[in-house]
C-alpha cells in the first residue's frame, strides 16, 4: 500500500477572487507563492495566541514560527492576547490547516486560525509559511508536478481524508492562476510543499516532504515582495495632493529602505498612482484609514520599471509604500503621483 500524504488546507476565503489584480511579471526571478493581497505590512509583530496544546507541542510551534522571524522582517509575539493575529489550536481530529495572511483577520476572535493537528518535522513552519501569506508550492501555476488526476482522487476519497472530487481538486489539483500571486518557478525545495508519491503523478516523478526552509523560500520571504529589511514600518507618510501639479520626487537612499506616502481622497472614484524613474520599484496601497489593510500592489504595470495601480475607492485616507524591488543595491531617484480620473 501506498504511503499517503497528510494535506494540509490552506483556507482562502472566497471573497478574494474579487480582489486579484493582475500586473506585468517578469519570469524566473521569484520562486515560492503568495497570493495577493494578503500579506502583513512589512515588519509587523503579530501576536499568536494558543488555544490550547502542551507545553511540548507550543514549544514546537514557536520554535518553528521563529524559522520565518529570523529571516523575514516579522516578529512573533506569544503573547496569548485574546485579539491575538493568530489563533493556534491542536485539535489532532482535525488535521493541520491555516488561513492565510491577512484573512486571519476575517476570522471571529474566538476561532482558531491555525490547526496543529500533527506536527511531524517541519508541520508548524510551514502552517506558519501560510499564516505569513505563502500558498502551497503545489498550486504553484510554474508548474512542476504532472499530476494523474484519476489516481489522485483516488487514492484522497479513501481514508484517513474521505475527500470528494470536488474537495481534492480545490485543495490539491487546482493550481493559482498567475495573476493571482506573486511568485513564479517552481521549487521541489519549498517547505510549502509536500510529499506526494510518484505513482500520483502521469510522468512518475513524485515530491519529497522538506522540513526545513529551502534556500528559495528564505530569498523569497525577505525579498521586495514580503517582508524585507530590518525594523518597523514608518510610522508617518508624506502627505501627496491629488491631482497636484507637479509630481513629487523622491529617493531611496539605502538599500531596502520603505518610503511611505499619505493622500486624501476626498470623493468616492477611480484613482491612479504611479511611479516614473529609472529604478525598479514595487508599490503597495493600503486604507481606507488603515495601514495593514492592503487594496493592490504593482511591480512593472507603469512605464519601464515603474508601477501604476488604478483603483475604486472610498472617500478616505490611504497609505502607498515604495520599495525598490532590489533589496541589495536598489537605491535611487524616483517621482510619484496620485490622480483622481
Ligand atoms: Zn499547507
Amino acid at each position: 500500500m501506498s504511503k499517503r500524504p497528510k494535506i494540509c488546507i490552506d483556507r482562502v476565503l472566497p471573497r478574494d477572487s474579487m480582489r486579484f489584480q493582475p500586473s506585468v511579471r517578469r519570469g524566473g526571478r521569484l520562486r515560492a507563492i503568495s497570493p495577493r493581497g494578503k500579506t502583513w505590512i512589512n515588519g509587523s509583530t503579530l501576536s499568536v495566541r494558543f488555544l490550547d496544546g502542551s507545553a511540548a507541542e507550543q514549544a514546537v510551534a514557536r520554535q518553528q514560527a521563529g524559522w520565518w522571524a529570523a529571516i523575514a522582517n516579522l516578529k512573533f509575539d506569544f503573547n496569548n492576547a485574546p485579539n491575538a493575529d493568530i489563533r493556534v489550536s491542536f485539535d489532532p481530529g482535525d488535521g493541520a490547516w491555516s488561513y492565510v495572511g491577512t484573512d486571519a483577520k476575517s476570522i471571529p476572535l474566538g476561532d482558531a486560525t491555525m490547526n496543529l493537528g500533527f506536527l511531524d518535522g517541519g508541520t508548524a513552519a510551514h502552517e506558519f509559511g501560510h499564516a505569513i501569506g505563502l500558498a502551497h508550492e503545489h498550486q504553484n501555476p510554474a508548474g512542476g508536478i504532472r499530476w494523474n488526476e484519476a489516481v489522485v482522487i483516488r487514492e484522497m476519497a479513501k481514508s484517513p481524508n474521505f475527500w470528494d472530487e470536488a474537495t481534492t481538486r480545490h485543495n490539491i489539483l487546482r493550481k493559482y492562476t498567475a495573476d493571482q500571486i506573486n511568485g513564479t518557478g517552481f521549487d521541489a525545495d519549498s517547505i510549502m510543499l509536500y510529499f506526494f508519491p510518484a505513482t500520483w503523478t502521469v510522468n512518475g516523478v513524485g515530491t519529497t516532504a522538506n522540513e526545513v526552509l529551502s534556500a528559495i523560500d528564505k530569498t523569497f520571504i525577505a525579498g521586495a515582495k514580503m517582508y524585507p529589511g530590518v525594523g518597523s514600518p514608518p510610522t508617518s507618510g508624506t502627505a501627496l495632493k491629488v491631482n497636484a501639479a507637479r509630481r513629487t520626487e523622491a529617493s531611496i537612499g539605502k538599500a531596502g529602505e520603505e518610503d511611505l506616502f499619505s493622500f486624501a481622497a476626498s470623493k468616492d472614484g477611480r484613482y491612479v498612482i504611479d511611479t516614473a524613474g529609472p529604478t525598479d520599484v514595487v508599490v503597495k496601497l493600503f486604507g481606507p484609514g488603515s495601514r495593514t489593510s492592503l487594496i493592490a500592489e504593482d511591480d512593472d504595470s507603469g512605464q519601464g520599471l515603474n508601477a501604476r495601480i488604478a483603483a475604486d475607492l472610498v472617500a478616505g485616507e490611504y497609505f502607498v509604500q515604495v520599495r525598490h524591488y532590489n533589496k541589495r543595491g536598489g537605491t535611487g531617484k524616483y517621482s510619484i503621483a496620485v490622480r483622481k480620473l
